[in-house]
């Protein structure tokens, strides 16, 4: 009995994931290959369905061989793949989509019905498997809303070399896939005479990244390819001022109605061309001069290239750092002052699974609360009425205002003046204000690459989850 008992622990502790260092497990189940399953996610703000598009193997898997169960806890959905003979669960990945930031907004309050392409990627099983979704509920515990089996074997599976075509060059390279993160940077709105122009902009960015902490510290552990996607057209779609584009991957001003959102819901186009390498993280710069970008958590992140005066260049770069935020290590926007597009993002009386906002803040139950000394107050007091007042004069700037770049810029240069005076960005507390609510949530710290509108490097929570996201796709 008690033999079997600890068999049964050594099980329990292998699908947590915590210690699977057993690369057997990986070639039991799975062939070095990209098994990518493109399905509808459709519905309502209240109820959602699933549908298969279309299967496809490709090129070689670039994630780890051994943490194949995802033990981080993060993001709106997670996907699992089960072993239909065994019934043993032999991946797992947490993920966001734009369909859950949809139902938040004023669209899908008004009943409408509506369907975005997602794709799942994980490695390519060798025998029929198990494919489920899974969302969170109030309780932020994960409810299966979906699955069906699938045969690998299945002549279904698209197997063609490369369904688009582009060239692909290394900015950052080294190493084994299996061992490091790949990162795929594309171009949308860059059209055959802008080539240049991408490849300056894609070794800028990275630049920009691997000089910002923590990145900075772990270099070498990420391969960075660039893929030079062609866009018939300079420029991507910018709808509020009727100015469309034919860009190659579908980006937009305006998603969901925000001005400065982009994202795209040509999900097929992006995943093709970033099959032209191995990818464990997309990013698509686009070649607009206009402020804007986004990130969802293991989909992609978007940022804008140029400034829109040679003064606020530098916003591109405090973007392009706090996007991948977003979509690399589920960080959420710990601001709260900026006009967004949703409606109860993060409901009353939930906790939220970013890893630096949080709605309970006592010393017991806070969530980074091991980091924060003893003797800080929580919830910790700051300078928010001052603060407050001048994010709220930057708010009433319109966009039609001659001088609105040189308005906004001194704007949110007298709001850096305040956090800085006001306290050490790195002493750790629970700072009222974040996840687009002024009361009720909290941040980490006073400032932060995911707070202000500044070059500030990230704060050591968000530092931390960093860390362990790396750490989980090296080793
Ligand atoms: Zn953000």
């Amino acid at each position: 009995m008690k033999k079997q008992m600890s068999i049964f622990l050594l099980v329990i502790i292998g699908l947590a994931g915590t210690e699977a260092k057993e690369p057997a497990i990986f070639s039991a189940f799975f062939r070095d290959a990209v098994f990518r399953l493109d399905y509808h996610h459709s519905g309502m703000k209240s109820e959602e369905h699933f549908g298969i598009d279309r299967m496809y193997e490709e090129g070689v898997w670039p994630g780890s061989l051994s943490n194949l169960i995802d033990t981080m806890n993060l993001g709106e959905y997670l996907f699992k793949i089960t072993d239909a003979a065994t019934n043993q669960l032999i991946y797992s990945h947490g993920y966001s989509t734009m369909f859950n930031e949809w139902q938040t907004t004023d669209e899908a309050s008004s009943g409408v019905f509506k369907t975005i392409l997602e794709t799942a990627r994980f490695p390519y099983p060798l025998h029929r498997f198990q494919f489920s979704i899974s969302k969170r509920n109030r309780r932020m515990m994960y409810q299966e809303l979906f699955s069906t089996i699938i045969d690998p074997q299945s002549i279904e599976v698209h197997r063609e070399k490369h369904i688009a075509s582009a060239a692909v060059t290394d900015i950052l390279a080294s190493g084994d896939p299996h061992e490091k993160v790949d990162l795929v940077i594309m171009g949308d709105g860059y059209s055959k005479k802008d080539m240049e122009k991408f490849r300056v902009d894609a070794k800028h960015f990275t630049n920009v990244l691997f000089s910002t902490a923590p990145f900075k510290q772990h270099k070498s552990a990420f391969k960075v390819r660039a893929v030079e996607v062609v866009s018939l057209e300079t420029g991507i779609d910018e709808p509020d001022v009727h100015l469309y584009r034919q860009n190659a991957l579908g980006t937009t001003f305006n998603t969901f109605g925000s001005a400065r959102y982009v994202l795209t819901e040509d999900d097929r186009a992006v995943r093709d061309y970033a099959s032209l390498a191995p990818y464990d993280a997309i990013y698509i710069l686009v070649n607009a001069n206009r402020y804007g970008g986004g990130g969802i958590f293991r989909l992609y992140a978007t940022c804008f290239t140029i400034g829109e005066t040679p003064e606020t260049a530098w916003q591109a770069d405090y973007v392009f750092v706090h996007e991948f935020g977003h979509s690399f290590a589920g960080l959420g926007d710990e601001y709260y002052s900026s006009s967004v597009a949703y409606n109860d993002f993060y409901p009353k009386g939930v906790e939220p699974w970013e890893p630096n906002i949080a709605a309970t803040v006592d010393r017991v139950s806070l969530k980074w609360g091991s980091m924060v000394d003893t003797a800080t107050p929580l919830p910790t007091p700051w300078a928010k009425e001052r603060y407050d007042s001048v994010e709220s004069a930057r708010g009433k700037l319109r966009r039609d205002d001659p001088d609105y770049a040189a308005k906004r810029e001194k704007m949110i240069k007298e709001g850096q003046a305040i956090l800085h005076a006001a306290g050490a960005a790195t002493v750790i507390g629970a700072y009222e204000g974040a996840g687009y609510s002024s009361n009720g949530l909290y941040r980490p710290a006073i400032d932060c690459r995911m707070f202000s509108l500044s070059l500030r490097d990230f704060d050591p929570v968000c530092s931390r989850a960093i860390n362990a996201m790396i750490e989980f796709y090296t080793h």
